[in-house]
């Protein structure tokens, strides 16, 4: 497949009229010369989203079934495109081959798992009062419910998932099983790659027939592109993986519109991790060598990077932070990203260093050129942190906090304090039980998934998964945007009432031609019945 640089308009091809972009090899930090994009001007962002509003009615009639065989295309297709996606991934991101073809696997089984979502039906939460006439004093009238997809949803690229959260990533999976075309910007840390899965889907799109303007792809800058999208009135939500800046930033605009909208932004979170006195006296050299491990996986660029660990002071804690900083000191440097996000981390690691009460415990091995992260180690006191909250900030990169507790006091007193997390865990023996129960009623009020003895990295997609937890975390704690229920956010209700059958959604009408389970007079029941 040629790149050629040019936007995916629906079913068109067209070159922007904006500012040339090109993307950027971050291991040399230098451009890729071919091809050369174009940012789109703001007509072309307004064509998209029209046609995003065209397909909307035609899309959401299409049978469950014919968005599943979507899905599949979708993932079959990424697939095809073999060593072209992933070399092109590899230059344009600096992420390891291997990495790169296991989030490819991710991404298609992520789009496959939505297609049998799709195909059992419960996704419509199809839920039936059935009519009592005689019912004294007043009759009840039949009452149906069953879910609807929001609209055209804007999807921005995720810098650190260029498969799995970018141009057919979760959100893209779970917007269009919904029934919600979806317009993408791409983001510019991997344009190369966001347009050979962009020219999937629309090839996809075409072969099932699926109405034009079901899936856009724009690439531009966030500050005009990026904040049309949000503002522009076919728009019924947006989602998002990025920095706290900007998804607020997208919050405010999607808040301000006549007509505000729904924005599902994962942002910042540092992933505390609880060694309690149990686990760390049987255990305290092996939870530090997989500490590590995690820490610098993938550079640290890892939404659920563990950035935070808290343990009472003590010998334990000593072996512990000697073990830890022993293995830190033998992992290499890797490539960030971008430049930007390298020099982000550099200046959050520095900002760190510089902070009254630190202490460095180890650093990773130093490599200078292209954007190399190395990873780093800090030590400090519960006291200084309650005068220094600002160390609580995401620094995204390989780089941790250790924080020395007096007591099981201090960490519940850090769990209780501590902002909305993706991920809490907890390192624990049997003996730790009482301990862990506090921990646990605090980070529930917190996090979207509380892990015991594990660590937070590797996100199982899976029905059960919840990638959420309480702002920054997320700007809407009651979603995940990992796993089936990631539909849910693109999804509302509307109750039927003394509707006919033949005006019925087909997930309410009586015969279940969908033969999906449903909710009937408050019981469950399954399909062909
Ligand atoms: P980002 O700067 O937030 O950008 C993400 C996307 O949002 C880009 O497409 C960007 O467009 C757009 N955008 C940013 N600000 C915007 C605004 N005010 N209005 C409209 N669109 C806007 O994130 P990033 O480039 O991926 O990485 C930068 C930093 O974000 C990292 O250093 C890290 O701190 C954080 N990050 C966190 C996570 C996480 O999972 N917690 C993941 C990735 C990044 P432009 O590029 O054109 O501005």
């Amino acid at each position: 497949m040629q790149l050629t640089g040019e936007q995916l308009i629906g079913y068109q091809v067209i070159r922007g009229k904006g500012r040339e972009l090109l993307a950027i090899n971050p291991d040399n930090q230098q451009a890729i010369s071919t091809p050369v994009f174009n940012c789109a001007t703001s007509d072309l962002v307004d064509q998209a989203c029209e046609l995003a509003e065209q397909a909307f009615d035609p899309l959401r009639a299409t049978a469950p079934e014919t968005r599943a065989r979507f899905l599949e295309a979708i993932a079959d297709g990424i697939l095809e495109l073999g060593s072209t996606l992933i070399e092109r991934a590899h230059i344009e991101t600096g992420l390891p081959v291997a990495r790169l073809e296991g989030e490819r696997g991710r991404t298609a089984s992520q789009l496959r798992l939505f297609a049998t979502v799709l195909r059992q039906g419960r996704w419509q939460t199809a839920t039936f009062d059935t009519a009592l006439s005689d019912r004294q004093p007043l009759p009840r009238p039949d009452l149906r419910l069953c879910k609807i997809p929001l609209g055209p949803v804007v999807v921005f690229g995720a810098s650190n998932f260029p498969l799995a959260f970018s141009v057919a990533g979760g959100d893209t999976a779970s917007a269009l099983a919904a029934g919600c075309p979806v317009v993408v910007k791409a983001h510019r840390a991997h344009l190369g790659t966001s347009e050979l899965v962009g020219r999937v889907i629309q090839e996809a799109a075409r072969r099932l027939e699926l109405p034009e303007g079901t899936f856009s792809l724009v690439v531009g800058d966030g500050s005009d592109v990026g904040q049309q999208l949000v503002s522009h009135p076919a728009i019924k939500a947006v989602g998002f993986t990025g920095s706290r800046s900007g998804g607020l930033a997208l919050m405010r605009t999607a808040a301000a519109r006549p007509e505000p909208i729904p924005v599902y932004a994962e942002m910042s979170s540092i992933n505390p991790v609880f060694l309690l006195p149990g686990a760390l006296a049987q255990r305290a050299n092996a939870i530090a060598t997989s500490f590590v491990d995690a820490l610098v996986m993938g550079a640290g660029q890892f939404c659920t990077n563990p950035g935070v660990v808290l343990a009472v002071e003590g010998p334990d804690l000593e072996t512990f932070l000697a073990q830890a900083g022993a293995s830190l000191s033998e992992k290499a440097a890797q490539t960030m990203l971008t430049p930007g996000i390298h020099s982000a981390y550099e200046k959050g690691v520095n900002r760190v260093a510089a902070e009254i009460g630190i202490e460095p415990v180890a650093s990773g091995k130093a490599q200078s050129g292209g954007s190399q992260a190395q990873g780093h180690l800090y030590q400090t006191t519960a006291a200084s942190l309650l005068s220094n909250s600002g160390l609580l900030e995401e620094v995204f990169g390989p780089a941790a906090i250790v924080i020395r507790c007096q007591s099981v006091e201090d960490m519940l007193a850090f769990a209780r304090s501590i902002e909305g997390q993706l991920t809490a865990t907890l390192h624990m023996e049997n003996q730790d039980q009482a301990i862990a129960q506090g921990l646990v009623q605090a980070m529930e009020k917190k996090a979207g998934r509380i892990l015991v003895n594990g660590f937070p990295t590797g996100v199982e997609v899976c029905d059960s998964m919840v990638h959420g937890g309480a702002f920054p975390a997320t700007s809407d704690s009651r979603t995940t945007s990992v796993g089936s229920t990631a539909i849910e956010r693109f999804l509302r209700p509307v109750c039927y009432q003394n509707f006919s059958d033949a005006l019925l959604p087909d997930a309410l009408k009586q015969d279940n031609p969908l033969n999906i389970w449903r909710q009937i007079d408050g019981q469950p029941t399954a399909p062909n019945r």
